[in-house]
């Protein structure tokens, strides 16, 4: 290429989770696109980081990417394709003026190769993105092609972009080519027999298969099955049986690493052996493990308003799960009685700022059976924005009924704080901390009323959101203590406070009379006995986190 190819007008930052500095920076760079196709590209990109967010188990560790795009005009559109290639196809000749000069049929072999000048594309991606971790090239072509290295380039041809995270599988998390062949099957190739080296680096491939010892032993499907999962009888041909477990079955199958004997790869399929198959489960732990360190704390637990007891009598039960925090405010209404209100908020921006509409809701009272979600009613009452600036501190900001309103607010603090993240733990039960918002048991089964538990050491504060006789909101609190393994008991109150938007808001005018108390039992991370007496009531319902982004966030 010469400068007179083309030329970089800009940077956006389409997916912000926070500073460049502590995230994972995937930069995307497009070539053969003209100052015409530029709308083409940025759909072509936001398709891709569509595919890239469900692709498991980028969607987990989302909260922890940001990507850019760097908007790169061509002079011409398309990339170069050769009339001969050493694979004997034919191509149209074309050698249009693109600014990374992509081209298939690299070195003359293989058509579907797919390079650009990766050096130049490097040089860009960094000098537009100083922390960039990893550089993806998308070439305006509809033919099919790709390649890796340390840059992943594919053409926007249906299925091409399979090529790109196969490589990334290698270039930015080592994986090893789980396929049991070199040039194929069935190309009666020699010296694939049987795997003769030293215990392979990758991950993802091993010779060992000793359950106690192999490399993935933490995310073997069975404590007991017998290692090896497959053996192959014939070691001068791949193994032709098919796979004896399930399809996300982690084992140990022989064949890997282009040999068909003596090597032994994770699953029976995975998208380092075959496109289009999911990372089996060996590749996505190490996926996960290599951006677990670029993952915010959530922003989940308990705020009130900073400085800490300044107004204490109110606060805001903070869930935040993946790009959504589900925030529960419980306050007062314009007569002093508890009220509360609730908010979805989207992620806005950077990673720490959420808006959302705030809902009061109705519905049945605590004690009714059974609960009917259905008579559940949210009417909307303003709008709620929250920024937080640090782990500890933010801004919570509203328009409810018309008055707006700003506190400074920061973490409810009892005991050791836990630290809270979104999809480092798929197995909510083996959660040793309960800090979350909880629900009926089985999920969804009475939406409208839930329990906030903060959990810090020994002690748990909860706040249950519920409707009083009447049908009007009403939350009651405990501070409930450990009372024996996996039990925690305290008396429960229902307390009056001055209203939300009273101003200046007296901590001193805030009432709490005990009316019965609380006993949670949990089962597990993830399963709890929530029993209650309110005024001579006794209840006892089943309850389980609430999970409105798979896997949702566990505090340790
Ligand atoms: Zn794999």
């Amino acid at each position: 290429m010469t400068a007179a190819d083309g030329f970089v007008s800009g940077t956006q930052k389409i997916v912000d989770h926070g500073a460049d500095s502590a995230r994972y920076n995937v930069v995307v760079l497009g070539d053969g696109y003209r100052a015409a196709d530029m709308a083409q590209y940025h759909a072509d990109v936001q398709a891709f980081v569509d595919a890239f967010r469900q692709t498991a188990p980028f969607g987990d560790l989302w909260c922890g990417i940001n990507v850019h795009r760097v908007d790169v005009t061509s002079t011409d559109s398309g990339a170069d394709d050769p009339l001969t290639c050493g694979d004997g196809s034919a191509g149209s000749g074309a050698t249009p003026r693109t600014y990374f000069d992509a081209t298939f049929c690299s070195g003359s072999a293989i058509r579907r190769l797919l390079t650009c000048d990766s050096v130049r594309a490097r040089g860009v991606a960094q000098s537009q993105v100083p922390a960039t971790h990893l550089t993806l090239v998308i070439v305006n072509s509809p033919l099919y092609g790709g390649s890796g290295g340390d840059i992943a380039t594919f053409s926007t041809a249906p299925g091409a972009a399979e090529i790109a995270l196969h490589e990334i599988g290698h270039s930015a998390f080592g994986l090893a080519d789980e396929y049991e062949y070199y040039a194929g099957c069935s190309s009666g190739e020699a010296g694939h027999d049987v795997y003769a080296g030293g215990e392979p680096v990758e991950p993802n491939v091993t010779r060992n298969t000793n359950r106690a010892t192999i490399k993935w032993r933490s995310v073997l499907t069975s404590p007991q099955d017998a290692l090896p999962t497959t053996a192959n009888a014939n070691c001068a041909q791949c193994d032709p049986q098919g796979n004896p477990r399930a399809p996300d079955y982690v084992g140990a199958y022989e064949g890997a690493r282009y040999m068909h004997c003596g090597c032994y790869r994770p699953a029976y399929d995975c998208r380092m052996r075959t496109l289009g198959q999911p990372f089996c489960g060996a590749c996505q732990k190490t996926i996960r493990d290599t951006l677990a360190p670029y993952l915010p704390l959530a922003w989940q637990g308990l705020w009130w308003k900073s400085p800490a007891a300044s107004e204490s009598g109110w606060g805001l039960n903070v869930a935040h799960q993946g790009d959504i925090v589900f925030a529960t405010w419980f306050t007062y209404d314009a007569a002093g009685k508890a009220w509360w209100l609730s908010m979805t908020a989207p992620l806005v921006s950077g990673g720490n700022r959420f808006s959302g509409a705030l809902h009061a809701t109705h519905g049945p009272p605590f004690s009714a059976v059974p609960f009917d979600p259905t008579q559940v009613v949210a009417t909307p009452v303003g709008t709620g924005t929250l920024t937080f600036n640090d782990a500890d501190n933010g801004t919570f900001a509203y328009t409810v009924n018309g008055i707006s309103q700003s506190k400074a607010i920061t973490r409810q603090v009892f005991g050791p704080l836990p630290a809270c993240r979104f999809g480092t733990q798929a197995n909510l039960a083996a959660a040793t901390n309960y800090q979350d918002l909880w629900w009926n048991a089985p999920a969804g089964s009475e939406s409208g009323w839930g329990v906030n538990i903060t959990h810090q050491g020994s002690t748990l504060f909860v706040t249950w959101f519920t409707y009083d006789v009447d049908g009007s909101p009403l939350w009651l609190s405990a501070t409930a203590q450990k009372t024996a393994a996996l039990t925690f008991s305290g008396t429960l109150y229902r307390t009056t406070g001055p209203a939300f938007n009273a101003n200046p808001w007296s901590p001193a005018a805030v009432a709490a009379t005990p009316v019965g108390s609380v006993t949670l039992t949990f089962a597990n991370g993830n399963a709890a006995a929530f029993a209650y007496t309110v005024n001579g009531v006794s209840q006892k319902k089943q309850i389980t986190r609430q999970i409105f982004q798979a896997p949702g966030t566990v505090c340790r």
